[in-house]
């Protein structure tokens, strides 16, 4: 069996943590009060107001005046992150970042010593809330996308478990929307041709799927059968990082497309730091209004971990990947691969002087924010 860890509104969480005073009260994590930027995280309390995260933050504004606005301290949840992900690992090797606050993992090698998954699911849940006073939930079953259902369904302070054979009673009753990546539109294009639950969705011929999607239409026609055989890919065999974002509307402003990536890339960045990687290649993954989805990528001459070389690549592949007969995006994602440790990298010594300097201030940023928090530092178009 595979587990889905994922923290409850973890930003907010970790602020309504270490400020009890926010306790009860919308609080929203990135953008500003003056509604520039997107929001990072809001918690349960914002979200009754109908604010969702990657929401443009004057929305969330206009949705709760009152709502609380606090920059995020990215070095902070990093740090609750590693803490979390040491707990994991006390229980299975086979743990599967996928962000900050939420993993995959296999502990089907660990029953013996700690018991069935649940039992380790129940363990983990508890040590998480006794040593660092916060909430996960948990979604236990045979495979990733119905464990990552699991979670979510039973959000917040979930646990739920889905046995083998009662995968496919679980998924049919439920909407589309929870198949991975229907977002509103899918849902949209689906509800047109009268289909509304997974159980609907499987009554119909594949083709269909393919000619909505395209070949994405494949994999959502296995994830409605249950079926999704991806391994849990433990972080040192990681051959990329990554961070993706699908929008609550369809975006095509620039500038606020641009305010994503730098988000995006200033987490994927301070990930490959601090586990002193750099990239040779850095990717863009793009879906359009119409399911459309391009990947492209750039390879460096030089590996680099400086938010600034990985920022400038990423926003050239999305100018020149901007369609217009393609209309506005759906999903913005960024990648970085072809990783090498930190310290074999050949020509080092042939640095030259601007790369020294912008060096310079990725380690200066990094530690002015893990003291005084993300907000101390604010690089020019950043978005929360
Ligand atoms: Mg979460």
């Amino acid at each position: 069996m595979i587990l889905h860890i994922d923290m409850d509104a973890f930003y907010a969480s970790v602020e309504e943590r270490d400020q009890p005073e926010l306790r009860g009260k919308p609080v929203i994590v990135g953008g500003n009060p003056k509604g520039r930027g997107v929001v990072a995280a809001a918690n349960y309390k914002a979200r009754s107001y109908g604010i969702r995260s990657a929401m443009p933050a004057s929305q969330a504004r206009r949705l709760c005046p009152e709502a609380i606005f606090l920059a995020p301290r990215i070095a902070c949840y990093a740090e609750v992150s590693e803490q979390i992900h040491q707990i994991f690992l006390n229980y299975t090797p086979l743990v599967e970042p996928l962000s900050l606050d939420e993993a995959f993992l296999d502990a089907t090698g660990s029953e013996k010593l700690f018991g069935d998954s649940e039992a380790i699911g129940r363990q983990i849940k508890e040590e998480i809330k006794a040593k660092i006073h916060l909430c996960a939930s948990v979604g236990i079953a045979p495979n990733k996308f119905v464990a990552k259902v699991a979670s979510d369904l039973g959000k917040p302070d979930g646990f739920l478990v889905v046995q083998p054979e009662a995968v496919q009673a679980f998924l049919d009753p439920l909407p589309v929307r929870r198949l991975w990546g229907i977002g509103k539109s899918g849902d949209q294009i689906l509800a047109k041709k009268g289909i509304r639950t997974i159980h609907q969705l499987r009554q119909r011929p594949r083709r269909l799927l393919r000619e909505c999607f395209g070949l994405w239409g494949e994999q959502l026609w296995a994830f409605a059968h249950g079926r999704d055989d991806r391994p849990v890919i433990p972080d040192h065999e990681v051959k990329s990082i990554s961070n993706e974002t699908t929008f609550e509307k369809d975006l095509d402003d620039i500038d606020l497309l641009q305010s994503h990536i730098v988000t995006l890339t200033e987490q994927v960045a301070w990930r490959l730091r601090r586990q002193d990687l750099r990239a040779r290649t850095v990717g863009l993954k793009i879906r359009f209004a119409d399911f459309k989805t391009i990947t492209r990528s750039h390879s460096l001459p030089k590996a680099t971990h400086t938010t600034q070389d990985l920022l400038s690549i990423a926003i050239d592949l999305l100018k020149t990947n901007l369609k217009k007969k393609q209309g506005p995006i759906r999903l913005l994602g960024m990648a970085v691969s072809h990783l090498v440790p930190g310290e074999i990298i050949q020509g080092e010594l042939f640095i030259n002087e601007s790369q020294q300097k912008q060096q310079g201030i990725d380690v200066a940023t990094d530690l002015i924010k893990s003291k005084y928090g993300q907000s101390a530092i604010k690089r020019g178009g950043g978005g929360a």
